[in-house]
């Protein structure tokens, strides 16, 4: 395969709990706890889990919204952790953000004509004449009309509002776009309208996504490769396939057997496994999945399963899945 777009590399963020000044922290939350991946030109990538699994974290300290506590990240092979200054302003421009709330992302101040072309501002030399004139097209192409230019956000409904904050992110042409949970506060009935305009702006403008959800039927529609996260570590990572055929970690199963059945009258509840998500304080000793694991044995309460290489491009954490000596 080609040379990463991203790479990250034994990311880690711990936040501090309590303290000040003058005072160490109380305790340290492990939002994220060494995770590792790649994303590749074109590809889209899925980090799915539960909320307060670290995912949207990842997002924020891969679009360097925040500083990790140790890790490293790349983009095309620059260290995206050692810029500064204007090299970092020059490289934000490649990298975009989805947010997930359409009705908190955009300034409710501001009209549609300012908000996609604040961008352009910042990143290009266009003059105003020039920046009008992508904004209408941008809008055009996320199936909004020029003349939106002129309204404000409260003027629109949640999905459109949501094609406004696509055209905005693809203002600057940006290489990778970070979509955080881009459809989960819409309606259902317009998720599938604003996934299927991701997938042909993705064509169209040679994207690569990250794609953040707590939803693995969205994941699994759009995403090449995804990485399940459980309680900041990815414990499992595949191309799609290997979900559909069966996935091997127990946690992901779970995750699966939650999802949504496309016909309305059989529907499901959406189901997590049984008991609560651990602290990220105190996370359980061992697998971390243990408390809540259906498979789990004593081993698994004492020793921590790697992420593992099993073949094909598929990795999990579990020692069911593992020849190791500790079962
Ligand atoms: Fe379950 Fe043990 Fe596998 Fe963890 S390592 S997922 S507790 S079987």
């Amino acid at each position: 395969m080609s040379e990463a777009l991203l790479s990250v590399e034994d990311l880690v963020k711990h936040f501090p709990l309590g303290g000040g000044i003058f005072r160490r922290p109380r305790a340290w939350v492990r939002a994220v706890d060494g995770v590792s991946f790649q994303i590749h030109q074109g590809e889209t990538f899925g980090l799915v889990g539960e909320s307060g699994c670290g995912k949207t974290t990842i997002g924020r300290l891969v679009l360097r919204l925040m500083e990790p506590t140790s890790g490293r990240i790349f983009f095309r092979g620059q260290d995206l952790l050692a810029l500064r200054g204007e090299e970092l302003r020059r490289m934000r421009r490649h990298i975009q953000i989805i947010f997930q709330d359409p009705y908190a992302s955009l300034d409710p101040r501001m009209k549609v004509e300012r908000i996609i072309t604040e961008p352009l501002r910042a990143f290009s030399h266009l003059g105003s004449r020039d920046r009008r004139k992508r904004a209408a097209e941008l809008l055009e192409r996320v199936g909004l009309q020029p003349g939106d230019l002129e309204k404000y956000p409260h003027e629109f409904s949640g999905g459109q509002r949501q094609r406004i904050g696509i055209a905005r992110a693809l203002a600057v042409r940006p290489e990778l776009v970070v979509a955080d949970e881009p459809v989960s506060a819409l309606d259902v009935s317009i998720q599938a309208q604003v996934i299927n305009l991701l997938q042909d702006l993705q064509e169209e403008f040679g994207l690569s996504y990250l794609f953040i959800s707590h939803d693995l039927s969205v994941v699994d529609h759009l995403c090449d490769r995804i990485a399940v996260m459980y309680l900041g570590r990815i414990v499992e990572l595949a191309p799609k396939e290997f979900f559909r055929e069966g996935p091997k970690h127990p946690y992901t199963r779970t995750l699966l057997e939650s999802v949504p059945l496309p016909d309305p009258h059989r529907r499901r509840p959406l189901r997590f496994p049984e008991g609560e998500v651990p602290n990220p304080i105190q996370p359980p000793s061992g697998c971390a999945f243990h408390p809540r694991c259906p498979q789990a044995v004593e081993p698994c309460r004492r020793h921590r399963p790697s992420l593992v290489h099993i073949g094909s491009g598929h990795y999990v954490a579990c020692w069911l899945n593992q020849e190791d000596d500790v079962l």
